[in-house]
């Protein structure tokens, strides 16, 4: 064919497509996508006569299942489409090789395109099917026809199949799918394996009276091919493919391979393609919308951690204020009490000793005379700081209550608890407070002794401050 007779069929078919202009549904597409389609000139595509998969009688008309698929993408995306008509499947191969189509629609991984490929995602599937002559039993595993004489298409899918994985049944084959269901309803041969769509049309055009039996393990799976250059063009094919809903390709199936079985009533076949094909076909269906499913999960499961770390935060910032004085910052009682248990537990049962200082700021309510509460309460709250920068890691310091503080000192004895409590009388008394300048306390210190109560403990710090306050103050008394 000449090229500007191609050129002018080509244009013919652009006008026969142009019902494939129109938009039916939208696709999540990206910027550079949208591009890539607004700058796409018109695709063209061959295909064989093929049925009925692909009708190109009525040419440049072009019909069948597969078109319908194309009508899909064209509806989608706003692609337009031209078809060139091939008389041999060798002819598609060479016409995309020299550049001359940009779009074969109908591939299998396995075929051999003799030049660089890009496969879509597949968009429909058929199984390779085993023919036979009414009256033999349904063959519900490919190794049943061992011991029989199986027709194949020669150098077909099914022949590189059945060569390949049943290597020990005799294979006898055929020039073509007609051919061979000929041989087979003379007796010559046993079965017959091929495509299930072309099989089943070729019984229906031949008369002959033919079952499908069963089928093999082998699913074509039809995807298209694009050149290298159209890697944007493939990914927005695999979109439209995955847009497409069971029902959709159920409606295809029926419309070109159902009817057809009617006629023939072969509910065997049907049932096949039930089960294989339409399923397969909406793979990609479901597994978008599984997709979809597993992002809304996946959101749901980083919400849900995100509020179990805001509860968790707001859990400790609770605990925290269950066992913190407001004022100061300080452990309250509840945590002194706490800690004051802990202590005599750990000494009853390692010997360990430990100590508390009660202290208590000297004619602290005159500053609150003099100087108003407010300034009381920030003379409470520095010199919670200074005692805190003067104590050791391991003590505690909380607020007994009032001007009063507790310090419960592990691991002291007699001479290290004094030391500390005229380390902090001598830190308040040099210190220089804002406002009212000098400031002391009064400490009273006891040392746990074994088996005592935490209240006699208490007692004997609480009396020892009574002295300290009653010889003078600013002091520190060991009881
Ligand atoms: P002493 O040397 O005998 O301890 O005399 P003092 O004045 O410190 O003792 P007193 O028990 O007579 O008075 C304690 C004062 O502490 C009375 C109370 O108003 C004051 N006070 C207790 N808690 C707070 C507080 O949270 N803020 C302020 N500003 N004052 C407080
Ligand atoms: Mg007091
Ligand atoms: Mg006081």
């Amino acid at each position: 064919m000449k090229k500007a007779q191609i050129i002018r069929i080509f244009l013919l078919c652009l006008a026969a497509l142009a019902l494939f202009s129109e938009r039916s549904f939208s696709l999540d597409l990206s910027p550079e996508e949208k591009l890539w389609l607004h700058n796409l000139p018109p695709l063209r595509f061959s295909e064989v006569e093929w049925e009925p998969l692909s009708y190109t009688s009525d040419y440049p008309a072009y019909k069948g299942l597969i078109a319908d698929y194309l009508e899909i993408i064209c509806n989608a995306t706003g692609i337009r489409m031209g078809f060139i008509l091939s008389e041999t499947w060798q002819e598609v191969l060479d016409r995309f090789k020299n550049k001359e189509i940009d779009l074969i629609p109908a591939l299998a991984l396995e075929d051999d395109v003799q030049t660089e490929v890009l496969f879509t995602d597949p968009y429909t599937s058929f199984p390779l099917v085993i023919v036979t002559r009414p009256g033999m039993d349904f063959i519900a595993y490919t190794h049943e026809l061992e011991g029989k004489k199986v027709g194949v298409g020669k150098g077909y899918t099914s022949h590189n199949f059945m060569k390949n994985n049943y290597p020990t049944i005799e294979l006898i084959t055929t020039a073509n799918v007609p051919e061979g269901l000929q041989l087979l309803s003379k007796g010559r041969i046993d079965a017959f394996v091929g495509h299930l769509a072309v099989v089943m049309d070729a019984i229906r055009k031949s008369g002959l009276d033919l079952r499908i039996a069963g089928k093999t393990e082998y699913v074509f799976e039809h995807r298209m091919g694009l050149p290298p250059e159209h890697a944007q063009t493939v990914a927005v094919f695999n979109k439209v493919f995955a847009h497409i809903s069971p029902e959709e390709h159920n409606r295809i199936y029926n419309k070109w391979i159902r009817i057809k079985m009617d006629q023939t009533n072969y509910s065997m076949a049907w049932k096949i393609l039930i089960g294989t094909g339409i399923l397969i076909a909406g793979t990609a269906y479901w597994n978008r919308k599984l997709s979809s499913e597993k992002k809304r999960i996946q959101q749901l499961l980083n919400d849900l951690n995100a509020l179990k770390v805001q509860l968790e935060e707001k859990n400790s910032e609770l605990n925290k204020l269950a066992v913190t004085d407001q004022l100061t910052g300080l452990y309250n009682r509840l945590k002194l009490d706490e800690t004051f248990r802990y202590e005599a537990d750990r000494s009853a049962a390692c010997s360990h000793s430990f100590g508390i200082i009660l202290m208590d700021i000297d004619y602290f309510k005159d500053i609150n005379d003099q100087y108003g509460h407010q300034t009381g309460d920030r003379i409470l709250v520095c010199i919670s700081k200074l005692v805190l920068s003067s104590i050791r890691k391991t003590d505690i310091l909380g607020r007994w209550g009032g001007e009063e503080f507790l310090i419960i000192c592990p691991e002291i004895d007699e001479n290290g608890i004094m030391k500390l409590a005229e380390k902090l009388k001598n830190t308040i008394e040099t210190y220089s407070f804002p406002e009212i300048r000098t400031c002391t306390a009064s400490f009273g210190l006891s040392l746990y002794q074994k088996n005592e109560d935490i209240a006699q403990l208490m007692k004997r710090a609480d009396d020892a401050l009574y002295m300290a306050k009653k010889t003078g103050r600013n002091k520190a008394v060991l009881n």
